[in-house]
């Protein structure tokens, strides 16, 4: 390489000594300004390269330093040189946009050959000038390819100024493809972007294009870094044809940075123009500031530029030697052969330049060659090529084995976030296993998802970290906003590498993120309460009445009660002679006093009737009132309970959705804004979409934020009145802990859960192959075992009986309340018995002046003598004898009643 280098210069040396004086000289101009070194090497560099190798004619250069913006004096400058240059052929530059129309426009007039190098967005006039840049047109056609390519759903435009817009034309066209929209915002140049990008970040905004100098993109990328967007998840394009040399390192980026440059550093008209240009720095004691992947976009254009000049000139000197004279801009003295040589400039073309084939249609050059690059790291990568040969294609450089290297050192000095909400057994929250445990990070956590994540790092050797996705929510496309929520936004905005829940692959959410192959495989079904009664309620044979109705039942009685007493006591058939045998007696009996009025009326209200009888035609009448009453309200009663506990022990009773679609007595919901509520929602089949309807007009909303929300409101529903539109993994999880519920009929579709994440991610395969190793290894099945049969109470429903009781028989749940009505009744009276005993031993204790204990003794005996069934009045009498028992079957003695009620009151009882 040395070796050959200084073969090169001794050749050059000697040349340029022994010069062939035979040589025709021309010359070209060259106006450049004070910082331009690298373009002026470029155009020396190019000149003695032709002269060394041309034996026929020579190329002299004289030089002008001109201002970048000062156009009346780069006027001066130009005429300047332009009269005072003998055999002027042609003159190069200069490269400020701001300048170099002055010099075109001169040129024109005096028709002399100008060419240029700079960015012109305007399609230039048939003049004698032309320009090597690449056209404006073609090069936004060749930026938007590379953009589509880049397959962002959105972008944000960062532009310096309107000759961006028109750089970008074509770019900004791709709206038309996207589902989101574009943004498009100017920048402050040489001053603070922060809010600027920090308000596209708030937008959700990860993909940007940044077109401006070269000399702004740091300032801006370190406003970005700023901001904390130049991360992993974020992505730049940057159109600066010179953004390749820029030194990244400075800026420490993870973001994925994309440029374009218009030559492949390995081509070998590259590799051969470096090499002159360290010769021709060598000439000048000066070392090549800069490699071929360095080479920015004048000096290559110049030396192309200058290349392309001199070759057609020559060729054309071959044919038609042009005839030269002086030129003056004073006194517009043209030159006569100009038009035709930069006619004949136009109507060429030359191969193997560093930007590639140079070719003009049109006065603008019609070629363009672009090298797509990746900064990654701070390393520059090619990736892709695009010629305007072929505008719509984009030829990609990277190998599989390439990509492959690059993945996995990505993956290596990657951590996944990984986002996830809280679900049963998805993902919960650890509870420590030690007191004081410190749970932080991963640890946090535990879970299905959270196992098989860990196990596909261990097979990737990836680390990982679990974050929970803001909203709580799966994701769900809201079309009014145009936007995402849940985990998928989260990958949206590149918050997240990975995405793993009960989230299921759903079409929708397959156009906005990329999903795993599935790991689990469900569907939707009921989730329902068994039909054993819920309603555990013992006081069910009230439930027939309202309580209102009992406490009307209850004043109604004691109003009549009151009511008879008065009427009783007015009626005159109610006055009784108290002893029949008297026909004419003093005095009239009323037996009517309030205990009996009561004690009627409730023996009627029970239907047992009772031993007294109303005789007087008002009281008769208001008695029969009474009965009517009772006989309605109690054959109410008796059909009421009937109905009512037969239906309690039945409950509602559903076996599948199409049973339930035709009821509306039972309310069923979803999760909302699940997989679940799109699967009814955008069905098609009749039944779901009956289904659908109910459900969105059901109000209150059926709807719940969760599948345990929903278990929940179906356990707590009374009668078993909702169900729960569930699927059938998560169904299954619920019921073998919870015996109260079970999954009604089979799956209505059929899907899967995967683990999402971005479009197009690069470890998508890996991700693919280590979940179908984890299937065939058995380890999902596993996993599964192991959350939803062991862990946190699984199993708990093994043994009970699954099915729910086919008897129609009331149980204790329904009737236990009669049971303690009558268990309370009799205690209260018994207590009431024993309240009368102790009272009638004190009474005669005072009477008889008897010691309470021989009274109590003695009426005990009496009370224990089941036999004895009658008792004298005063059991202390003189006449007593002895405890005489009668005990024939009617409780009467031998001689009637009569005799029954004197043996009484003596005292004295026979013995049969
Ligand atoms: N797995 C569902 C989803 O990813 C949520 C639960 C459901 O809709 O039943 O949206």
């Amino acid at each position: 390489m040395q070796l050959c280098r200084f073969f090169t210069v001794i050749v050059i040396i000697l040349l340029t000594i022994f010069k062939c004086e035979s040589k025709k000289r021309y010359v070209v101009g060259l106006l450049i300004h004070d910082d331009s070194h690298d373009t002026e090497m470029a155009f020396d560099a190019a000149l003695s390269r032709f002269n060394s190798f041309n034996i026929h004619i020579e190329f002299e250069s004289t030089k002008r330093v001109v201002s970048k913006d000062d156009v009346y004096s780069v006027y001066n400058e130009a005429c300047d040189l332009i009269s005072s240059t003998e055999n002027l052929v042609g003159i190069f530059g200069p490269t400020s946009p701001a300048v170099a129309p002055i010099v075109t426009s001169i040129c024109n007039n005096l028709e002399i050959p100008n060419v240029q190098i700079h960015w012109s967005s305007s399609q230039p006039q048939e003049t004698t000038s032309i320009n090597v840049h690449p056209d404006a047109k073609l090069f936004s056609i060749g930026l938007a390819t590379v953009v589509k390519n880049l397959n962002w759903n959105s972008f944000a435009i960062l532009f310096q100024d309107y000759e961006s817009l028109i750089r970008l034309q074509y770019v900004m066209a791709l709206q038309k493809d996207l589902k989101e929209r574009i943004l498009i915002r100017q920048i402050e140049l040489n001053a603070d972007n922060r809010a600027l990008i920090k308000d596209l970040k708030n937008r959700g905004y990860v993909h940007f294009i940044i077109d401006c100098d070269l000399e702004h993109v740091i300032p801006l990328l370190k406003d970005v870094k700023e901001v904390e967007m130049l991360d992993y998840f974020h992505s730049y394009f940057i159109t600066s044809l010179d953004a390749h040399t820029i030194d990244y390192t400075k800026i420490d980026s993870n973001s994925n940075i994309t440029t374009v440059r218009l030559f492949d550093p390995e081509d070998e008209p590259v590799q051969n123009t470096i090499r002159d240009w360290e010769v021709s720095e060598m000439y000048h004691n000066r070392k090549l500031a800069f490699g071929p992947h360095e080479i920015k976009i004048e000096p290559a254009l110049m030396h192309d530029a200058v290349n392309f000049f001199v070759e057609r000139f020559y060729q054309l000197y071959l044919t038609q030697r042009p005839v030269m004279q002086s030129m003056s801009c004073k006194n517009m003295i043209k030159w006569d052969a100009g038009y035709r040589v930069a006619s004949y400039l136009k109507i060429t073309s030359m191969e193997n330049g560093v930007t590639g084939k140079i070719m003009f249609k049109n006065n603008t050059r019609s070629t363009l060659y672009l090298q797509v690059v990746e900064i990654i790291h701070g390393n520059t990568k090619p990736v892709a090529e695009w010629s305007s040969f072929d505008v719509d294609e984009l030829n990609l450089l990277r190998s599989e084995s390439d990509m492959h290297q690059q993945m996995s050192t990505f993956l290596q000095n990657t951590t996944f976030i990984v986002s996830s909400r809280i679900g049963r057994p998805y993902l919960m929250y650890r509870e420590p296993q030690y007191p004081g445990e410190v749970l932080e990070g991963n640890s946090k956590f535990e879970g299905f998802s959270l196992d098989i994540i860990d196990e596909i790092a261990k097979k990737m050797n990836i680390s990982y970290k679990f974050v929970l996705a803001a909203d709580k929510l799966y994701g769900n496309y809201n079309p009014v906003t145009k936007s995402w929520n849940g985990l998928i936004k989260d990958l949206l905005d590149r918050r997240a590498h990975l995405a793993i829940c009960d989230l299921t692959i759903t079409h929708q959410r397959r156009s906005a993120v990329d999903f795993s192959l599935p790991f689990m495989t469900l569907g939707v079904s009921i989730l329902y309460s068994k039909s054993k009664p819920t309603d555990r309620d013992i006081f069910a044979f009230m439930n027939p009445f309202d309580s209102i109705v009992w406490m009307y039942i209850v004043t109604a009685y004691i109003s009549f009660t009151l009511i008879l007493y008065f009427i009783a006591r007015m009626a005159p058939g109610d006055w009784e002679n108290p002893n029949p045998n008297d026909l004419n007696p003093e005095e009239l009996e009323n037996i009517w006093d309030l205990k009996n009025c009561f004690w009627f009326s409730l023996g009627s209200t029970m239907s047992q009737g009772c031993d007294l009888l109303p005789k007087g035609i008002s009281s008769r009448m208001a008695s029969s009132m009474w009965w009517f009453f009772i006989l309605i309200i109690s054959s109410s009663y008796t059909a009421n309970l009937a109905a009512f506990l037969t239906m309690v022990q039945m409950g509602p009773s559903i076996d599948n959705a199409e049973a339930l679609s035709k009821q509306t007595k039972i309310k069923y919901g979803t999760v909302e804004g699940g997989a679940t509520q799109a699967f009814f929602r955008e069905s098609n089949f009749s039944t779901y979409q009956r289904m659908w309807m109910q459900m969105f007009q059901a109000k209150p909303s059926v709807f719940e934020k969760s599948n345990d929300d929903g278990v929940k409101r179906v356990k707590t529903t009374k009668n078993g009145l909702y169900a729960f539109l569930m699927e059938s993994s998560s169904i299954e999880y619920v019921v073998e802990r919870d015996c109260e519920l079970k999954q009604v009929g089979g799956r209505l579709d059929s899907k899967g859960y995967g683990i999402a994440m971005p479009m197009n991610s690069p470890y998508r395969h890996d991700i693919n192959t280590a979940v179908l190793k984890l299937q065939e290894e058995g380890v999902l099945s596993r996993l599964k075992t192991k959350w939803w049969k062991e862990m946190h109470g699984g199993g708990a429903c093994d043994d009970v009986d699954s099915g729910a009781s086919s008897s129609n028989e009331l149980g204790l749940a329904n009737t236990g309340g009669v049971f303690l009505v009558l268990g309370i009744g009799v205690a209260i009276a018994f207590l009431i018995s024993l309240m009368e005993f102790f009272w009638n031993i004190r009474t005669t204790a005072l009477e008889e002046h008897k010691g309470l204990g021989e009274v109590f003794l003695v009426e005990l005996r009496f009370a224990v003598s089941f036999w004895i069934v009658k008792k004298r009045v005063n059991v202390f009498s003189s006449k007593t004898s002895t405890l005489n028992i009668s005990s024939n079957e009617n409780g009467n003695n031998e001689n009637g009643n009569s005799e029954d009620t004197l043996a009484d009151v003596s005292g004295i009882v026979k013995v049969d």
